[in-house]
Parts: C-alpha cells; structure tokens; sequence
C-alpha cells in the first residue's frame, strides 16, 4: 500500500506542520498527500501499530499487514512522518474500545496551539450494545473487541488471556458478524452460529457473503433477535432469543423486525459475540467544551463541505465523520481532506502553528 502515491519522496518543505489523529486509511490517506506537498506530518494514534480497522479488526486473508506496514514504511523512511503510538488524544473523558492499550494522553487543545492544522480521523471505536439483560457478563463481547484482542494475541501483543470457547454465538448481520463468526472458526471453536433478526436479504453483509460463511459450517439463524442472556456465576451459559416476523418499513427503507409472542428459543453459548454495529468516536467528549457543538446525537464529527470545524483548524474525515463505511469511502474522504488543508495553508489561511 503506497499512501503517499503522488511523489516518490518529500522534495519541499512549505514549513507547515499538521497532526493527523487516527491512523486508520483516512489518516494515513490524507498523510500521505500532506507530505507529497510539503507538510510536516505527526501521526497520533492509541493503538500500538497504525492501519486502524485494516490491522485490528479485518481478517488478514483480506488485507495482508505486511502491504499496510510497507505503506508506512514508506512514510517514515522517505517522507520524515513521526508516529506517536499507544497515544490517545483526548479532549473531555470518555473510554472507547481499544483505549486500554494508550499509555499516553496528549490533549487535543495543545495539538490545536502546536501545529498548523488538526486532522481527526479517530473511526468508530464503540461498539452498539444489545440492550438486554445479562450482556455485562464476562463472555459477552463486541465483535470489535473480539477482532481487536485476536489480533493483538497474534501479533504477541495480547496482555492477559484470550477467551476459551466452544460454542460461540454472533448477534448481527453485518461485516463484523461475518468477521467475528469466521474468525471464531478459524480459531477452533466447534459450533458457531450467526443470528440475524431479518431475513438475509436484508442482511448489510449481503446474501454472498452469508452463503460463504453456512458453506464454511457456520450455522445460520435468520428471524431472531436476543431478548436475554442467560448469565450463571457472573458467565453467559445461553441466549434467550425470540422470533421475528417482518413488518412494515422503517426509517431505513428495510422491513421491520416484529416479534412474534411466545416464540422464544435458547441457545447455549460460552462466548456471545454482540455484532450490531459500532459509533463515531472523536476525541471530543461530552466536557470538551464549546466544540462539542460540533458532535451530532449518533456521535459523527459535523464538518463543513470542507471537512472543517467551522472557526477553528480542526478538520475530520473518514468513518468519523461518515459512519460506519468501507475503506475505500474512508480513504476518499481523507484526500479529500489534505486538499482542503492544503490549499488553506498555501493560502496562508491556517497559520496557528506557534
Ligand atoms: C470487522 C470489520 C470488518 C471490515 N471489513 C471491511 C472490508 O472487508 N472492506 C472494507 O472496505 N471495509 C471494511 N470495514 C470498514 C473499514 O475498516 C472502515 O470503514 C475503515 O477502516 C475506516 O477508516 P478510518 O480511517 O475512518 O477509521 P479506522 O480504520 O477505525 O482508524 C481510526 C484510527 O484512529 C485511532 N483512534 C481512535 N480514537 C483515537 C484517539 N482518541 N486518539 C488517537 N487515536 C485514536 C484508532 O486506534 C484507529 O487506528 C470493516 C470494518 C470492521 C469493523
């Protein structure tokens, strides 16, 4: 992966300096273009490798982390980029997924004093909660906790121990159940079974992919939707789900998942693995001040048409400002991004660095 694409090396220096938060691909995307024109560039990121989602969260037979690591390299070595690790930037408090593995903090104002311009590419690191009684037993996990402790585990990155499981149940039907039920296989686990509350048509993982995973073994439940989590001893044992039906339309077009009483069925679990899609997470919490203005109710960054926080040289691209999307949408956004930054720094507009 070549993020800085446009240059082969960093041939200027227009004396700017900006900080990119999040090294997912909008970040390093954006990054990349930065040094082709000139920038200095620091990278902050919490976690302890870069590459974001592509490093913790999807499966390796998709995007290999030796073409990730390359790209990075590649950014390091020829273009002068520093990347500040295990480093949350924070504004306010707030815990989100991965924040365990930051062993430092850096305010987000003082990254605001110190560089030209901002650039939050922080991604979606929180994942949805069921909503149902017993999901804070101890083997009931997001599917992003589960990708991300898989992968640190395999990288020897892992403190602590890794869940044991035998029989695994995915609530979803989205990328990350699809993910957290492949990967639970491919870890061992004998029976794994995927639950969806619509039917696979409706699936956002779509019918190929479901095909894909029934073929591998996984057993493929549509029409259920959790109602508990049978819990002993502080463990879940089992799932209580109930049946569906499909109703009327809701505010996203698709049928409505309607329960049908009476209808309720277990499944026996030792790791229940919660799918159902993950949040925006800037570093801008809700006693960050006047910025959090600037944060819409489902938590996606509110930017103008030029990815900036109106007044101020804090930019967002990508996932965090979109949503949940896909690399490529997130890597669009985070050029998108450095062009606007760029041409406001050629312009002299952005000159706050101190
Ligand atoms: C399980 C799963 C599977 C997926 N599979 C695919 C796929 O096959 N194909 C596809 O196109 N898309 C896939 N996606 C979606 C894709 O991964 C995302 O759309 C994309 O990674 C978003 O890029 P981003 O740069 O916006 O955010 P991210 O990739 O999430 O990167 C954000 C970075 O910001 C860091 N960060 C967060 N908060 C802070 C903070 N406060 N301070 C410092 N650093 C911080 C994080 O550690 C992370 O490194 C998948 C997503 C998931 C969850």
């Amino acid at each position: 992966m070549k993020f800085a694409f446009l240059c082969k090396e960093r041939t200027r220096s227009s004396g700017a300096k900006v900080a990119v938060v999040g090294a997912g691909p909008a970040g390093l995307a954006a990054t990349g273009y930065l040094v082709c024109r000139g920038h200095e560039v620091d990278v902050y990121d919490k976690l302890p490798l870069p590459g974001g989602m592509m490093t913790f969260a999807i499966p390796k037979y998709r995007i290999p982390l030796d073409a990730v690591m390359e790209g990075v390299e590649d950014l390091q070595k020829n273009f002068g980029v520093k990347f500040y690790l295990s480093t949350k930037v924070v504004c306010g408090e707030r815990h989100d997924e991965g924040d365990e593995l930051a062993r430092n903090n850096v305010d987000l104002t003082k990254l605001v004093e110190g560089y030209n311009a901002v650039l939050i590419a922080t991604g979606t690191w929180r994942s949805r909660r069921l909503g149902v009684p017993g999901e804070d037993a101890e083997n009931v996990v997001s599917a992003l906790e589960f990708l991300l402790k898989l992968n640190l585990g395999r990288l020897g990155l892992l403190e602590g121990k890794l869940w044991s499981f035998r029989r695994v149940v995915v609530v979803g039907g989205g990328l990350s159940a699809i993910d957290a039920a492949e990967e639970s296989l491919l870890s061992g686990a004998q029976e794994v079974y995927l639950v969806y509350r619509r039917t696979i048509k409706e699936a956002p993982a779509g019918e190929y992919e479901i095909d894909r995973l029934i073929r591998l073994g996984v057993r493929w439940i549509e029409l259920a939707a959790p109602k508990s989590i049978v819990v002993e001893n502080g463990r879940a044992r089992a799932v209580e789900f109930q049946r569906m039906k499909l109703g009327e339309p809701d505010e996203t077009g698709r049928p409505r998942p309607v329960p049908i009483p009476g209808s309720e069925f277990t499944l026996e679990a030792d790791l229940v693995i919660a799918a159902i899609g993950e949040i925006p997470t800037p570093p801008l919490a809700p006693n960050c001040g006047d910025l959090v203005k600037y944060v819409g109710k489902d938590g996606r960054v509110l930017v103008d048409r030029g990815y900036r926080i109106p007044g101020t040289n804090i930019f967002a691209a990508g996932d965090v400002v979109t949503g949940p999307s896909k690399i490529g949408q997130a890597t669009k956004q985070g050029l998108e991004a450095a062009r606007e930054i760029d041409r406001l720094l050629s312009a002299k507009i952005l000159v706050t660095a101190r």
